[in-house]
């Protein structure tokens, strides 16, 4: 019997939440645990521009044959205008090689076993704190890895002299993984200044930049989201950056992200693409097509580009919405614990600062689901539900 001494796997921290979330019979119970946008109404509903996108495919796609191992290539040259931009010196040098993959989840596995196999570089330093699944990705392709400080807790804000002294620990040809924007947890990314000090900190050590790339859009917008990215593939002759739209298309389920390598120059790049796509067909062959052809219709329609562009804006707002409504429900309340924080912060997620027990007991009492970080999803927020929640907290605290 091969099975009998299989232990059974702990629950994945966000997941797993979920699943007791579906069994809790409460009517008023609040998942704020994993990262998928709602509306005020609490939908999770398709991107105009996605459906409009997907009418077409429907009437004009003429075949369902394979794609090759890199995927859909007007979807690859998008990605790198989103990520680089137009006029990027890296896109017309022939620098950059993308490749297709199953969201930022794929896209990571893909860049970290490629990494293993045929590079030097086996150490990836990330965040402290960092999203859950980067250690099990890593981890299972074979890296190993080491934390960089990030998240002070008594200024819930960045420690940056903290992760630039680790940084500074690192070892040439090292990987590092940086959040592109939204860092996730924290909801903190590093200001224009401290992201060229990144840059020059990267460059002067020799360090290998990992982007991962999931909330374009999320922080200040499409373009501006990419200034760390952009400051930073200025400074260094070779990154790698996994990109992700379940998010910012709202194509959760479509898996459809990127992996994207950039090479001191055209030459080297192809040689090392050619392994890149060497570990997909060892994967799953060649990616499947319809999420990557929603993406490339949009990105390529100045209508729907501009349609997806403003429901980029809208989600966002919104959830910037919610984190001042947060806080001020909060102070109504008479929470006296200072939550200002919170407002300022990027993306979907903020860290509450609320601690272990306090999370069980939201859990427990109140039917309130968050991550035992403290780590909120604000994008799971509404206008009927951030009362509940906050009620719910001042009974606590
Ligand atoms: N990277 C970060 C930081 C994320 O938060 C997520 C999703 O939550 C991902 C990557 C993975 O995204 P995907 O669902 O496209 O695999």
């Amino acid at each position: 019997m091969i099975f009998t001494n299989v232990a059974a796997a702990p629950a994945d921290p966000i997941l797993g939440l979920t699943e007791a979330f579906k069994k809790d019979p409460r009517e008023d119970k609040v998942n704020l645990g994993v990262g998928v946008y709602k509306t005020d109404e609490g939908l999770t509903p398709v991107l105009k521009s996605v459906k409009l996108a997907e009418e077409k495919l429907l009437k004009e796609e003429s075949s369902k044959n394979y794609l090759g191992i890199e995927g859909v290539q007007l979807y690859n040259k998008v990605v790198q205008e989103l990520l680089f931009g137009t006029d990027s010196a890296i896109i017309s040098a022939g620098r950059a090689f993308t490749a297709q993959a199953p969201g930022g989840t794929g896209s990571l596995r893909v860049a970290a076993e490629f990494l293993v196999n045929n590079t030097d570089s086996k150490v990836i330093w990330v965040s402290n704190p960092t999203w859950a699944n980067h250690k099990n990705i890593f981890e299972a392709a074979g890296l190993t890895i080491k934390e960089y400080r990030y998240y002070d807790a008594a200024t819930q804000g960045l420690d940056f002299s903290a992760m630039v002294d680790d940084l500074n620990t690192a070892a040439a040809g090292d990987l590092v993984l940086l959040h592109g924007c939204c860092h996730n947890p924290s909801g903190i990314d590093p200001t224009v200044e401290q992201w060229q000090a990144i840059a020059e900190l990267v460059a002067a050590k020799g360090l290998v930049p990992l982007f991962d790339f999931a909330y374009q859009g999320f922080g200040d917008g499409v373009e501006e989201d990419a200034i760390g990215l952009r400051t930073v593939a200025a400074a260094v002759p070779e990154f790698l950056v996994a990109n992700s739209f379940s998010k910012n298309f709202g194509l959760y389920n479509e898996r459809i992200g990127a992996v994207t390598i950039v090479a001191k120059d055209q030459a080297e790049g192809e040689k090392a693409f050619s392994q890149v796509k060497r570990t997909i067909r060892a994967n799953y062959s060649n990616p499947p097509a319809h999420g990557a052809l929603i993406v490339s219709t949009i990105l390529s329609n100045p209508e729907l580009r501009a349609l997806w562009e403003n429901e980029v804006t809208e989600m966002r707002e919104r959830i910037a919405k919610m984190r001042q409504l947060f806080v001020e429900t909060l102070a109504a309340e008479g929470v006296q614990q200072d939550f200002s924080f919170i407002s300022g912060q990027k993306g979907m997620f903020s860290f509450s600062g609320l601690n272990k027990q306090q999370v069980e007991q939201l859990k427990n009492e109140f039917g309130i689901y968050i991550v035992g970080s403290g780590r909120i999803s604000v994008a799971g927020m509404t206008t009927t539900n951030v009362p509940v929640i906050c009620k719910a907290i001042a009974k606590i605290i």
